[in-house]
């Protein structure tokens, strides 16, 4: 039985960044996982810093959309029926709070976050040796019609002089110059230039829960069986053993609802699926390149050029129907030269999004010493080191600076 003033659970980035923030703040920290540092949903993302990003991933509201997404048509959502059971509730709420009038009230609180990620990382990366895995510079949004890039322009511009965030026009000739990796022409790019990118996200969580032990933090590969609460704090449960400590972090995002239930607290996550897969022996981009009109993304990254996916609804177990990658990948070839597939399956893992869009960080509101969060949704990546240093700083001076990531919120 080890002792510590904090166990926290889960090593993505979210959790690692956690360990990392009550550390440097004083605090003896435990950090549980049943895997090595980053190897979940934290290592198969598109790694970026989305600095640009004052807004969550809404719901599309349009009627057009709800009807390009009722037919499984675009490589961004799809869908299966035997899901929605489970995810109706959420959905629905998640409905409710993509209203323009919702949503600008979020955003208040998104815009602040994601603007200051870029500074919460630095000192991480520059400290762990891993500025080798970052590129400055943001991403492109390719076009292929003059109707489409027209209408994204001035929506781009709009929200661009809105929130702050640094975007950047460029006709298909310069578009052409810069990414000669890109075989066909385009009409132009939008370049949302605050961005950061790293080149193998895993990697990065890797490289900070490494200095999180070379500043004397314990990590241990475990799976949690439970979590109980005891005269003093808190009795984690792993295999063979039993680690106590007055306080606990649940970090385990994807994963987290099925932690706590146990305890009571009835977590609504929605959980968006997305796949990937490497590409080695084509030509590499050299920022992340997104084609509006076929909705595919394509990331250098270390292992090859990494096509995304956006979202699937799907049961939680339920196998890889990676039809979107399949599209993607087919829509890639029509711009660029892929190469080979590196792996035989796709990865595929779980972004894990609260319905109302903010994660959760704060005091779960019926035990003492449990804190809750996950939830990071499209953006946990980017945000890990931001609101982890919010939650540090919420238990060891009591001040909540972000009262809207508040678990009480939501009942929890
Ligand atoms: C396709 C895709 C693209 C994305 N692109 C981006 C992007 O470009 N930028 C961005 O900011 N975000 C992006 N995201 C979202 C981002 O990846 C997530 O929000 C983020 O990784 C969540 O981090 P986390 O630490 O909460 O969860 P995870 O990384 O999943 O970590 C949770 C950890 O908990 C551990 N765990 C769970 N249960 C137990 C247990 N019982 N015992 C022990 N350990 C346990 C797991 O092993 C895991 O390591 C993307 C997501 C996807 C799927």
């Amino acid at each position: 039985m080890a002792q510590s003033d904090v166990i926290v659970l889960g090593a993505g980035m979210v959790g690692t960044s956690t360990a990392l923030a009550l550390q440097q703040r004083g605090r003896n920290v435990l950090l549980l996982d049943r895997r090595p540092a980053g190897r979940e949903t934290s290592y198969g993302n598109a790694g970026l810093i989305q600095i640009e990003a004052a807004l969550p991933m809404e719901m599309p509201r349009a009627l057009s959309e709800l009807w390009r997404i009722a037919r499984k048509q675009g490589n961004d959502i799809n869908w299966h029926l035997n899901a929605m059971p489970e995810h109706a509730s959420a959905l629905l709420r998640y409905w409710l709070a993509s209203s323009p009038a919702r949503l600008r009230e979020i955003g208040k609180t998104w815009s602040q976050l994601t603007w200051r990620a870029g500074d919460d990382h630095a000192p991480l990366i520059a400290a762990a040796g891993a500025d080798h895995l970052i590129r400055k510079g943001g991403f492109r949004i390719g076009f292929s019609t003059e109707a489409a890039f027209d209408r994204s322009t001035r929506e781009a511009q709009s929200f661009a002089a809105e929130y702050g965030r640094g975007l950047r026009l460029l006709d298909g000739d310069t578009l052409a110059a810069e990414e000669p990796a890109l075989t066909r022409p385009f009409v132009g790019a939008l370049q949302w230039t605050d961005t950061w990118a790293c080149r193998n996200p895993g990697a990065l969580v890797a490289a900070y829960a490494a200095l999180f032990e070379a500043r004397g933090g314990q990590f241990e590969m475990s799976e949690v069986k439970s979590i109980t609460p005891t005269a003093h704090g808190w009795s984690v449960q792993v295999d063979g053993a039993r680690h106590e400590a007055p306080e606990i972090v649940i970090a385990a995002g994807p994963w987290s609802a099925r932690l706590v239930a146990p305890l009571g607290y009835r977590v609504q996550i929605l959980r968006k699926r997305g796949y990937h897969r490497h590409f080695q022996g084509g030509t590499p981009l050299n920022m992340m390149f997104s084609h509006a009109e076929s909705r595919s993304v394509v990331v250098p990254m270390e292992q090859g050029n990494r096509v995304l996916t956006g979202a699937e609804i799907a049961r939680e177990n339920a196998p890889p129907t990676p039809v979107q990658l399949d599209r993607a990948e087919a829509a890639a070839r029509t711009y660029m030269n892929l190469g080979s597939a590196v792996e035989n399956m796709p990865w595929y893992g779980n972004r894990p999004c609260m319905p109302d869009m903010l994660p959760l960080a704060g005091k779960a509101s019926r035990h003492n010493g449990l804190w809750l969060h996950f939830g990071h949704g499209h953006q946990g990546f980017t945000l890990g080191p931001t609101t982890s240093a919010v939650l540090a700083d919420q238990m060891t001076t009591g001040v909540a600076a972000f009262p809207a990531l508040s678990p009480a919120r939501l009942g929890l």
